[in-house]
């Protein structure tokens, strides 16, 4: 019988493959909010068919969208959800959001309605009210104060400002059931501030994107992903160079550095079992083991025999994109960066400068698909400017 069965599957499998057509349902759609749907439309399998993927890049259809295709968008998104289908909210109405500056105040009104608070950076920009209505809410919803919080984080108003600064004075009454400090929520949309209000900004605002197909401008004299002469002083093996930033050219102004060059310097592999793996630079281009790594309890024991990362792969584009273009890691964008948003992988992670103990900023991402198919992971490097070190972490699924 087992035989049998086999066969039947077997002829079956051919005589699908014999038979399957390819669908382009993009053929002849020149409408940017038609293409944004058909992308999004959910499909049920057929086996006889094979829908073909759009050929074209989603975030450059966004940038041709008028004002009142945005609007088309938002509607056809809230008629989704009204019917109980909150992914198109939760893809489209986020893809709006990281690559434009939408209008989301019937957005935000639905959502308020019907207690949608994620995903969380589509309160971005919200208004005044929003926040206000929000910040009411934590003492009301007992069971939503995780979710408020990370939406509150990215109003990032005067008022939120202040909320945020008085919990460090004082702890509210519903923060007793939380996991980490209700004020460090702010840093899911990568800002902090101290008691007295002072705010700091966790990454840079201008964002190059770092691309493995050559971009059609570069920026000329970038290395990724070269060996450094400095060791791993765990493992003995060769820092990996993620970038060599040649600080002299002013497209790289915005990340403050006077100088010729900045080596941001890791391990590869080790790297990806600690915290956070510290190397202090210089602006000349040199890079050290920091006296401040400790060792974590599990290294593996192979990293001498473990496949690098192929080298100088990857180009730095001269073209600006928005800072959150890649600040959620379902967007369907490129990820590798210097400046903007991370896209966390898992929670939010912006280590301590092991020297003045205050909260590091990012300064890039590299992910590991980017670099070579059917890898997976992504670096992420913050600085401290002030003492000179940078730190390397690593996410993953
Ligand atoms: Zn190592
Ligand atoms: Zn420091």
């Amino acid at each position: 019988m087992p035989c049998i069965q086999k066969k039947e599957r077997a002829e079956r499998q051919k005589y699908i493959e014999e038979n399957r057509r390819d669908i382009d349902p993009f053929d002849g759609v020149t409408d940017p909010v038609e293409i944004i749907l058909l992308h999004h439309v959910r499909r049920s399998p057929e086996p006889l068919v094979k829908y073909l993927p759009f050929k074209g890049e989603l975030e450059e259809v966004y940038k041709t969208l008028s004002e009142f295709d945005e609007a088309r968008l938002i509607d056809f998104s809230i008629k989704k959800a009204e019917k109980g289908e909150l992914e198109y909210i939760e893809n489209i109405c986020l893809e709006l959001t990281a690559f434009r500056e939408p209008n989301f105040s019937k957005l935000h009104k639905y959502m308020l309605r019907e207690k949608i608070y994620y995903p969380s950076m589509l309160f971005r920009n919200a208004s005044k009210e929003v926040g206000k209505e929000l910040i009411l809410r934590l003492g009301l919803e007992p069971d939503n104060i995780n979710l408020l919080l990370l939406s509150l984080a990215w109003i990032e108003n005067d008022d939120v400002l202040k909320e945020f600064a008085s919990w460090k004075i004082k702890l509210p009454d519903w923060s007793t059931q939380l996991y980490i400090h209700p004020s460090d929520y702010s840093k899911e949309a990568g800002w902090i501030t101290s008691a007295n209000e002072e705010k700091q900004t966790l990454y840079f605002d201008k964002c190059l994107p770092i691309l493995s197909n050559k971009p059609n401008e570069s920026v000329k004299n970038i290395g990724s992903l070269t060996e450094s002469d400095s060791r791993c002083e765990w493992c003995g093996q060769r820092l990996t160079n993620l970038l060599e930033i040649d600080i002299s050219n002013n497209v790289f102004d915005f990340l403050g550095f006077k100088g010729s060059k900045v080596k941001l310097a890791t391990c590869e592999v080790c790297s990806c079992y600690s915290n956070g793996l510290f190397i202090d630079f210089d602006t000349s281009g040199n890079v050290a083991w920091s006296r401040y790594n400790k060792k974590p309890e599990y290294l593996p024991d192979d990293s001498d025999e473990r496949e690098r990362l192929p080298k100088k792969c990857l180009e730095v584009s001269s073209s600006f994109r928005s800072p959150y273009y890649a600040a959620n890691e379902f967007l369907p964008t490129t990820f590798s960066q210097i400046g903007g948003m991370p896209a966390w992988i898992q929670d939010f992670v912006y280590p301590d400068c092991p020297e003045c103990t205050g909260t590091m900023k990012f300064i890039a991402q590299i992910s590991n698909d980017e670099i070579e198919k059917y890898r997976e992971g992504m670096y992420y490097v913050h600085i401290c400017s002030s003492c000179m070190i940078a730190s390397t972490s690593y996410q993953q699924t």
